[in-house]
């Protein structure tokens, strides 16, 4: 390819909402075949609010939700901010000792003489020895059949109740699903959150089935675009999050939501400034018409 003619193409790139780190970068995105997209905060707006508080029998909705605020109050996370925040207003939050988060699983800390821990059901499970009572399984699997995500809260050796969070499909997201579609890409959907969740969001966009990768550790998505490209696929990466970021730069073409964390900005080879995943495509269409006509 010319110079010239990859900095046209440059050139029209920043004229539709994308950064791009060099010229070069428009030659790989030609022979991208799969095009993987996180979740939260990518195909959603990763704004997380707080829809609901499902407390044990006995339990006071109140409680369970100002204890886990509070240990949340020092999470940089998405669900922990969403968590303290509702917390928060409904009163000041006491202090945490010996705050501890465990990245894709959940946090832990002290308030007063309780020992608390906020996150997966499943980490709660294996780490904390201490499973969701029948009731609360029943909400966790309702909240992602409909695209939510339970976090379980747990002091003194028990499950005390969970707190229901969720955010939106963005409304461009099932459009340029289509689009990658009509492109001969495959889009496949990559999270850590739960398979309910997962699948819900992914039929509301037009993602099969078999193409969602869920509850997929941070330090694990990195892996999942190797085996992908082990089996031969050129793997197009988009991702918001400090936990995409290695993914992000594994990947053959890496493209970041300009929403989101400088991290996943920095790993990547393009941005999407204003954090449409529509932008994805039109990024994968302009290369291929670039380099066509410098062919
Ligand atoms: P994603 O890939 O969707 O960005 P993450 O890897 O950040 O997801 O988180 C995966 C899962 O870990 C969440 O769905 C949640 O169950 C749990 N989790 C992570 N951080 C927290 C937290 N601060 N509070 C509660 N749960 C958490
Ligand atoms: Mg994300």
């Amino acid at each position: 390819a010319t110079p010239t003619a990859l900095m046209v193409g440059t050139g029209r790139a920043a004229q539709l909402g994308i950064l791009i780190k060099g010229p070069e970068v428009l030659e790989s995105t030609r022979r991208v075949d799969t095009v993987l997209l996180d979740k939260t905060g990518t195909v959603t707006t990763g704004v997380m609010t707080v829809l609901d508080v499902v407390p044990v029998a006995g339990q006071d909705v109140g409680e369970v939700l100002g204890l886990a605020g509070t240990v949340e109050a020092g999470s940089e996370h998405p669900i922990g901010r969403a968590v303290a925040e509702a917390a928060g207003r409904r009163g000041d939050l006491p202090a945490v000792d010996g705050f501890a988060a465990t990245g894709g699983l959940g946090v832990q800390g002290v308030v007063g003489n309780r020992a608390v821990a906020v996150g997966r059901p499943s980490w709660l499970r294996d780490e904390w020895s201490v499973a969701l009572p029948e009731s609360l399984q029943v909400a966790a699997a309702a909240a992602g059949d409909a695209g939510r995500t339970a976090v379980a809260v747990a002091w003194d050796g028990e499950v005390r109740g969970l707190v229901v969070v969720g955010d939106e499909v963005k409304a461009s997201s099932a459009e340029a699903v289509r689009q990658l579609v009509a492109l001969g890409l495959q889009p496949m959907l990559l999270t850590g959150d739960g398979t309910g969740a997962a699948h819900s969001v992914a039929r509301q966009v037009g993602i099969p089935e078999d193409a969602v990768i869920a509850e997929v550790l941070p330090q694990d998505k990195v892996a999942v675009v190797r085996r992908l490209q082990e089996q031969g696929r050129v793997v197009a990466m988009v991702g918001d999050g400090v936990n995409d970021a290695a993914a992000l730069a594994q990947a053959d073409l890496g493209l970041a939501m300009g929403t989101g964390t400088d991290v996943a900005i920095e790993a990547s080879d393009l941005t999407l400034v204003r954090g449409d995943l529509r932008v994805a495509v039109d990024a994968i269409r302009l290369s291929r018409r670039t380099l066509a006509v410098i062919k």
